[in-house]
């Protein structure tokens, strides 16, 4: 049984003060809830959410990482400093920045490794644009985005990593894929998985959706079968309605 994951990507939001308090309202909300709970905060306030989070279940995840342990890349974070905080996921490949920075199938796959070796657990994300949804190659561009990621692992690790399906047409725009059209391609990607590494592999990954997932609609996604989680962005900025979603999604 995979059980259901719902992650707050934070992006560019809130200082160390509202990230503390944030996560100290949320601890108490979710206390027990059944679904595992990770938020991604900015580099800045993972030290200090990573100390409220100490002794809770909710996991803390970075939004992005290099993939060399040290050296002169000024600006960038490496997986060994997001280790020594605590951090078990790392958010990676999101379409923020391989569309404002650069990043690509390639330099995803070598985080996705460098993150592995050093014991976290990556989220990889995939999807489409409108123009592609328009042009009818939602799949070709999801699957060659996911081969991409995880070329080069062994299915062990496959199984034990997060994929994140989230449309470039409906991150922050209101506009959330319908249950059907969102399980459709995480069938998809589940059966890419299964055609590169293996069933057990396909069967334990867990694959999220996202894009303007809010409490209202996360019901009707979390329960479609391919369906394992969300990646939440505006809607986990509020711990209402992050509340709400995890509650939902249970
Ligand atoms: P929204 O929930 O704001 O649409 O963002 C989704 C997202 O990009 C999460 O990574």
């Amino acid at each position: 049984m995979r059980q259901i994951i719902i992650a707050g990507n934070w992006k560019m939001h809130k200082t160390v003060t509202e990230a503390v308090s944030f996560v100290q309202e949320l601890k108490q909300k979710t206390a027990d809830s059944r679904v595992e709970v990770v938020v991604c905060p900015p580099f800045t306030a993972l030290a200090p959410v990573a100390e409220v989070l100490k002794g809770s279940r909710i996991g803390l995840a970075a939004q992005n990482m290099h993939w060399e342990k040290q050296g002169a890349f000024t600006g960038e974070i490496s997986p060994l400093m997001l280790k020594e905080l605590g951090v078990t996921y790392v958010v990676l490949g999101h379409s923020e920045r391989r569309q404002y920075f650069g990043e690509t199938d390639e330099s995803v796959n070598k985080k996705v490794k460098a993150a592995l070796a050093h014991g976290l657990v990556p989220i990889v994300c995939v999807g489409e644009t409108l123009e592609q949804r328009e042009a009818g190659t939602t799949e070709q561009v999801v699957a060659t985005q996911t081969k991409g990621a995880l070329e080069g692992l062994a299915p062990e690790q496959v199984a034990g990593l997060v994929i994140a399906y989230e449309p470039v047409w409906a991150i922050g725009t209101g506009k959330t894929a319908s249950d059907e059209d969102a399980q459709q391609v995480n069938g998809y990607i589940r059966r890419v998985i299964a055609d590169q590494y293996g069933a057990a592999a396909a069967a334990a990954v867990r694959i999220q959706y996202g894009g303007s997932v809010k409490p209202g609609n996360a019901r009707g996604l979390m329960s479609q079968p391919d369906i394992d989680g969300a990646l939440v962005g505006g809607a986990s900025l509020k711990v209402e309605d992050f509340a709400g979603i995890i509650e939902n999604s249970a």
